[in-house]
């Protein structure tokens, strides 16, 4: 999911009609500098693997009128450099945490057991980088928040973390798909890029 060009990532809503329009208007700020995005056509097509089947799209360009960087606009169901939908990612990420293997999650999802295997690897590495991540974005979201127990392990950890983030979410914006979620409270970046990217992230 590389754009090439030093161009930036921004994770936007999956309807593209609402996305368009609200790059029309003004609405989308710059990652960077926080100033209005305006439109800068469309970066190349991609498939994504979803659930539900391939979709094929290409993503809208974004150029700030501040900073003057271009940014391509990911739909939420999408994390950077990953083909599969976050949607696939998580079911493989939550039946791992639960102890199965990457071979019958590969098998069950219909993802090659290689790839599944590079996601897990990633998460656990990351484990505490996510969890340090997804507790702050819990904080930020509901300041009322209570301490986040200690699961079984740091995945358990990381994976709880992730999920109390994502129920505040839903509390303050309402209810979306968990890690449609997670792909925003990531910018995308939840299995790749390093701890700077994961902190600048803004909803
Ligand atoms: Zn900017």
């Amino acid at each position: 999911m590389d754009a090439g060009g030093g161009t930036l990532m921004l994770i936007v809503c999956a309807e593209q009609a609402l996305v368009e329009a609200e790059l029309v208007a003004g609405l989308l700020a710059c990652p960077s500098c926080r100033a209005t995005l305006g439109p800068w056509g469309y970066a190349r097509e991609r498939v994504t693997r979803r659930v539900s089947g391939d979709w094929r799209w290409r993503p809208r360009r974004a150029r700030c009128r501040g900073c003057a960087g271009t940014h391509v606009l990911l739909a939420e169901l999408c994390l950077l450099r990953r083909q599969d939908g976050v949607e696939v990612i998580g079911a493989a990420i939550e039946a791992h945490v639960a102890g199965e293997g990457h071979r019958p999650i590969a098998a069950r999802l219909g993802v090659p057991a290689g790839t599944v295997r590079g996601w897990l690897r990633r998460f656990d590495r990351r484990a505490g980088l996510i969890r340090a991540h997804f507790t702050r974005c819990a904080v930020a979201l509901d300041p009322e928040l209570g301490a986040v127990l200690p699961a079984a392990s740091d995945v358990a950890d990381a994976l709880e973390a992730v999920a109390v983030a994502a129920r505040a979410w839903v509390l303050r914006f309402g209810p979306g798909p968990v890690w449609w979620i997670v792909s925003r409270l990531s910018a995308g970046g939840l299995l790749f890029g390093n701890t700077s990217c994961l902190a600048t992230t803004a909803w």
